[in-house]
């Protein structure tokens, strides 16, 4: 697959990996660096008032993220993109778009800080939410109401692993009379493997803690999208909000996002072998894994991603002890929240991630034990996931 290049080239087309590796970061022109620099400053000097270079206070811009910023959008074939001290940020900062009053469909199987977000911070403010299978297109087209502003979705989703029909939604929103604004939660999935914009969707969502930094050392959020008028007015609220990465953090997500092909590939191949072997285990009821041919929408998955990434979600017959058996019985599996990261990771989510979803309708079930694969040895995780599970 090759990707409409935004950055280098102009008018040519380069693949995926060459965009990651140079997009957004040209030798550095005053010193010839070829690692984009950390620009620790917070204002800069001025030639006359209001005449300057582009940049007049870090929090407005600061070069080393207009340099993640480009690398972003071309690895999403996006036009505009904005990066955030956090996904949450990020997606509080969407929310804001909506106004009092306004009502949003979201997917039932949503991250639990969203649903704490939306249910805990915005209805104070007068939003309202339904909450709808997202793998049912027409079900999510149903609960738009005049005043949908916005419809949220995540695919894959987390735990659960559910797909949602990215570009059937998008049609059927933009069909509606209410025409909602598309916003794609792809944190799971990455530019590698899905690109939702090229399926209609108006913004995409990352929480860029987790594959696009990779590797388990900083937390950031990012927007990217098409429409100029939307980017205009989410960049005036996340100034204005002062949701902001630091340079540090900018450089690590673009050192990250360098090797995201190879390191998707790997994650990919490790998740798939790892959800064949729970497929098969006797104490296993269900295996959640878009790559697995018995995963209820595995031909969505063949049509919307590249391949089926790096989360493995597994349901226990024994229930919250098994489950929690198992994810306390691995060694290169540490119990940890999180996921996305080179090292592989294990927990069990009623318990842990989506603690703030017990007793909602979102819910998840208390023997689901959620896998985020690595690219250690794969041979290695099949053997530590085999003696944990002699002892779940
Ligand atoms: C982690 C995560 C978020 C939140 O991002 P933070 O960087 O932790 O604020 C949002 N959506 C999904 C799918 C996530 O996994």
């Amino acid at each position: 697959m090759t990707y409409v290049n935004k950055g280098i080239l102009k008018g040519k087309e380069q693949g995926f990996e060459t965009l990651a590796v140079r997009a957004g970061q040209p030798p550095d022109p005053s010193t010839g660096a070829v690692m984009t620099p950390v620009y620790l400053t917070s204002t800069y000097a001025q030639e006359r008032i209001g005449k300057h270079k582009g940049y007049d206070y870090s929090r407005t811009d600061n070069p080393t993220r207009t340099a993640l910023q480009k690398n972003l959008a071309a690895l999403e074939g996006a036009r505009h993109s904005l990066a955030f001290s956090s996904g949450m940020a990020a997606i509080d900062t969407v929310l804001r778009t909506v106004g009092p009053e306004g009502h949003v469909v979201a997917c039932n199987d949503v991250y639990g800080g969203t649903y704490r977000l939306f249910e805990r911070v915005l209805r104070q403010y007068g939003l309202s939410f339904t909450y709808v299978d997202g793998s049912d297109s027409g079900a999510v087209a149903q609960a738009i109401l005049p005043n949908t502003k916005l419809v949220w979705l995540e695919t894959p989703t987390n735990p659960r692993m559910a797909l949602c029909d990215v570009r059937e939604i998008s049609d059927l929103a933009r069909k509606s009379r209410a025409r909602p604004q598309v916003a794609v939660d792809s944190t799971f999935a990455t530019p590698y493997l899905q690109r939702p914009l090229s399926l209609g969707a108006d913004i995409v969502v990352h929480s860029t803690t987790k594959y696009l930094g990779g590797h388990s050392d900083v937390v950031g959020g990012a927007l990217l999208l098409n429409d100029e008028k939307m980017y205009s007015r989410l960049k005036f609220l996340q100034n204005a909000i002062g949701a902001v990465p630091g340079p540090m953090d900018c450089f690590l997500i673009l050192r990250g996002t360098k090797t995201l092909a190879v390191r998707m590939e790997r994650h990919a191949e490790n998740a798939l072998a790892i959800a064949e072997l729970l497929e098969g285990h006797p104490k296993v009821s269900r295996v959640l894994y878009p790559g697995l041919p018995s995963h209820p929408q595995h031909s969505l998955a063949e049509r919307q991603m590249r391949n089926g990434g790096g989360m493995v979600s597994v349901v226990m017959k024994g229930g919250a002890r098994a489950a929690r058996r198992l994810a306390e019985g691995t060694r290169l599996f540490p119990l940890a929240e999180s996921l996305g990261g080179v090292e592989s990771l294990i927990e069990v989510p009623l318990a842990m991630t989506h603690a703030s979803t017990a007793g909602s309708q979102i819910a998840v079930e208390p023997g689901l034990v959620r896998l985020s694969v690595g690219i250690e040895t794969k041979e290695d995780l099949l053997e530590d996931l085999r003696a944990a599970l002699k002892k779940a």
